[in-house]
């Protein structure tokens, strides 16, 4: 009960914003992503200090599962071993990770399969997998074997795969190859239902990748832990993916504001030197954001990115006969009311056409508590800018990208 008598709550149990400090809590161990808690209380009570530091501790314990669980950089994870799996097989799974690869098939379904979590195969072919960032790095591959299609890298670049493996590996691609079963007392399990493939004389196997979401289940766990240790004021960011409770900054504190501004980085920016080119402002809501930017090669004059349309089997916008126009998805940012879905929904718009992801958000998101800004790059090489948020609650930092057309 001494809890409830500390100070910083003001009358009726409404907290004295005033009294506020922040306590900002950084790691950059998991994810090889920044992980940062920020809370907001009065900090002078020591009861809100040790509250802090537990939550911290709970999300590091959070963080320490999922990178071991759920990782495809960790040989004895859920993931690598449920990817090492022969048609058939099942292995036991952590439920966190029974829960994101659950909600990772839902939203596989919900986007026709613009995300889809059994990309893995497609994504270890064009060089976007832990195993395949170890050969570039010259480091040992995340301990997996080498595979068939294996190319050598050059310059950050590896060349084209031959079209048959596209194909091929596309094959596995799909829903209906991965089962997450309860199995009662004897836990959760994941099933790989779908059938190997056979190219060029090599057999594959499906395989799934969860690094399309997970991050955004971080976020969303960690807001569920900062709340149950008794703090609605805050924000958890796992690298772009973000959970924002209310703020309580000095600056909004005296507008009697209860936004964040939240910032998203360029997409033009480079991503060790990523610049910040939209302000939102926003509260208890998620923001997630995903662009091609961040990872890329160039190869024979095509473009490809991290981002793999499960469809046609090559990175967003690669396919023959794709993108010839000039005009494509460069980032999304979706605000909405669950950052495990934004993260994987901000993936699944990313490797659509930009009309693609316009209409999808308008028919299935925007009346689901979802906004967009959605950044283009055009022909003439210029960017293009569009949103379902009002002037007051986007503000475009960089010079030059115009202003955004509304949706
Ligand atoms: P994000 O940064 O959230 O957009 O996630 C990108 C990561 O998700 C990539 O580096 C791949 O590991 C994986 N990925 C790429 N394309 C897809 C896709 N279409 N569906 C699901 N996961 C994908
Ligand atoms: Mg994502």
């Amino acid at each position: 009960m001494e809890h409830e008598a500390s100070a910083g709550t003001g009358t009726a149990g409404i907290p004295d914003r005033s009294r506020f400090t922040k306590r900002v809590y950084t790691s950059l161990a998991y994810f090889q992503a920044l992980n940062q808690l920020t809370l907001y209380a009065d900090f002078r009570d020591p009861e809100a200090a040790r509250r802090a530091d537990a939550c911290w501790a709970e999300i590091g314990g959070l963080l320490e599962t999922v990178e071991r669980r759920a990782s495809a950089a960790r040989p004895d994870s859920d993931v690598s071993r449920f990817n090492a799996l022969p048609s058939g097989g099942s292995v036991p799974v952590d439920p966190s990770t029974a829960r994101i690869a659950a909600r990772a098939l839902e939203l596989a379904e919900l986007t026709g399969g613009a995300f889809d979590p059994t990309a893995g195969p497609l994504v270890d072919l064009w060089g976007f997998s832990p195993r395949a960032y170890a050969a570039r790095d010259g480091a040992a591959g995340a301990g997996l074997p080498p595979m068939p299609y294996d190319r050598a890298w050059r310059d950050g670049a590896l060349p084209l795969p031959d079209a048959r493996y596209i194909e091929g590996l596309r094959r596995l691609v799909g829903t209906a190859g991965v089962a997450v079963e309860e199995g009662g007392s004897s836990g959760w399990r994941l099933a790989k239902r779908a059938p190997s493939v056979e190219v060029c004389g090599h057999e594959f196997q499906a395989q799934i990748d969860l690094g399309g979401i997970a991050k955004g289940y971080v976020a969303d766990e960690a807001a569920r832990i900062m709340r149950g240790h008794g703090f609605d004021y805050g924000s958890y960011s796992c690298a772009s993916s973000i959970a924002l409770l209310k703020s309580a900054g000095r600056l909004a504190v005296r507008r009697g504001s209860l936004d964040f501004n939240a910032y998203v980085s360029d997409p033009c920016s480079t991503p060790d030197a990523p610049e910040n080119y939209l302000l939102l402002k926003a509260h208890d809501r998620s923001v997630s954001t995903s662009g091609g930017y961040g990872r890329f090669y160039e190869t024979g004059g095509v473009r490809c990115t991290h981002l793999i349309d499960p469809r046609t089997g090559y990175p967003a916008g690669a396919a023959p006969g794709e993108g010839r126009a000039g005009r494509r998805v460069a980032s999304v940012t979706l605000l909405g009311p669950e950052a495990t879905a934004g993260d994987a929904l901000a993936t699944a718009l990313c490797v659509m056409e930009p009309e693609e992801a316009a209409s999808f958000f308008d028919e299935r998101l925007r009346g689901a508590g979802w906004d967009l800004v959605l950044a283009t790059d055009e022909p003439d090489g210029g960017h293009g800018l569009l949103t379902s948020l009002g002037p007051d609650e986007l503000c475009v930092l960089k010079p030059g990208l115009g202003a955004p057309r509304r949706i």
